[in-house]
């Protein structure tokens, strides 16, 4: 029979679900079914997915009774996020919104309250869309990926996490269960900017960018995008450029050249390719901009 792509609401398969409540049990049924198995978090991905029939899993691993995933802390260093935790939460916490504003901007420019609700950090990571919002902000932030499995657990730091679209180096067999994300340096400024075709869309192109001057030269810049790569990307080149510089017209028009040969953005059905590029420097200079204002000014 045709399946009907349109009429979204039936899952037209039959699936096991489970629904551990420790991280121990949740691994032996993930390594006893392998890639038969997916993880549901908040679902907001993986059952579009399963409706669509792009993926047909066999077995459900419910994971938001489990405790440790649910964890969120900060402590001297930093904010450690359990991957369960759902962006709403993470919206509403002031100690977030204070420490990492950065993050908060993110999610707050996320999908509605209803998919707030619902979705988790860890499932926008560990779906890699290129555009994921959180991915973009944590990138600039140096998160580093916590994973467990089988043969015990990891920290890996985010940039490597994500190997392309739809893809990270999570074996079927492993969790992500949170992420670690270190406070940005004392007084440095930070912006999130996303530009969609509606509020409620995935990103055409966004940016997140951590900037710190001293005695106006930078002395400390991370710069990450969405949706110019079939990954989430640092721009590693431009910010080793502008580390150690004044902030001048001149070295802002220079680092905007560099945005095209540091990207590779494809067409699709939310903007061309040669849109992305044009609309990335826009957004690189207005988040630069934004985040010097937020960290006092071109003289601090
Ligand atoms: C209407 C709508 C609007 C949206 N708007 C945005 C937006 O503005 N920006 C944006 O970035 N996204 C957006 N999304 C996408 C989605 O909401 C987010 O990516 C969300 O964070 C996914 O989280 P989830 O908990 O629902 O993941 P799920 O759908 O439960 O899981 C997503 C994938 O990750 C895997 N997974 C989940 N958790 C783990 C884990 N801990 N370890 C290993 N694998 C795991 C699942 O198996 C699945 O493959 C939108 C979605 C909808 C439906």
């Amino acid at each position: 029979m045709e399946i009907n792509r349109v009429n979204t609401r039936i899952i037209p398969f039959r699936f096991e679900y489970h629904s551990p409540s420790s991280l121990g049990e949740a691994l032996t049924i993930l390594s006893r079914y392998g890639s038969e198995a997916r993880i549901l978090a908040g679902g907001t991905d993986l059952l579009v997915d399963m409706k669509q029939r792009l993926i047909e899993p066999r077995h459900l691993v419910d994971i938001k009774r489990i405790p440790e995933l649910k964890l969120l802390g900060g402590d001297a260093g930093g904010f450690m996020i359990g991957s369960a935790v759902r962006l709403r939460e993470l919206e509403r916490s002031e100690a977030i919104k204070g420490r990492l504003p950065l993050l908060h901007e993110a999610i707050s420019s996320m999908g509605s309250v209803q998919v707030r609700n619902m979705a988790t950090l860890g499932g926008n990571l560990c779906r890699a869309s290129p555009s994921a919002d959180a991915a973009v902000a944590l990138l600039a932030l140096e998160a580093e990926a916590l994973i467990a499995g089988p043969t015990g657990t990891k920290k890996v730091p985010l940039e490597g996490f994500f190997l392309g679209p739809r893809a990270t180096l999570l074996r079927p067999d492993e969790i992500l269960t949170g992420v670690y994300v270190p406070y940005p340096p004392e007084g440095a400024g930070s912006a999130f900017i996303k530009l969609g075709r509606t509020s409620l869309d995935l990103a055409i192109v966004n940016i997140a960018v951590v900037l710190k001057l001293r005695g106006g030269i930078v002395e400390h810049c991370r710069i990450a995008m969405g949706a110019v790569a079939p990954k989430p990307l640092r721009l590693r080149n431009i910010e080793s450029f502008l580390s150690g510089r004044g902030l001048t017209p001149e070295a802002l028009e220079e680092a905007l050249g560099m945005v095209e040969a540091s990207i590779k953005p494809i067409t699709d059905i939310r903007a061309t390719a040669d849109y992305r590029r044009e609309v990335s420097k826009v957004l690189l200079r207005d988040a630069i901009k934004t985040a010097v204002e937020r960290c006092g000014g071109l003289g601090s």
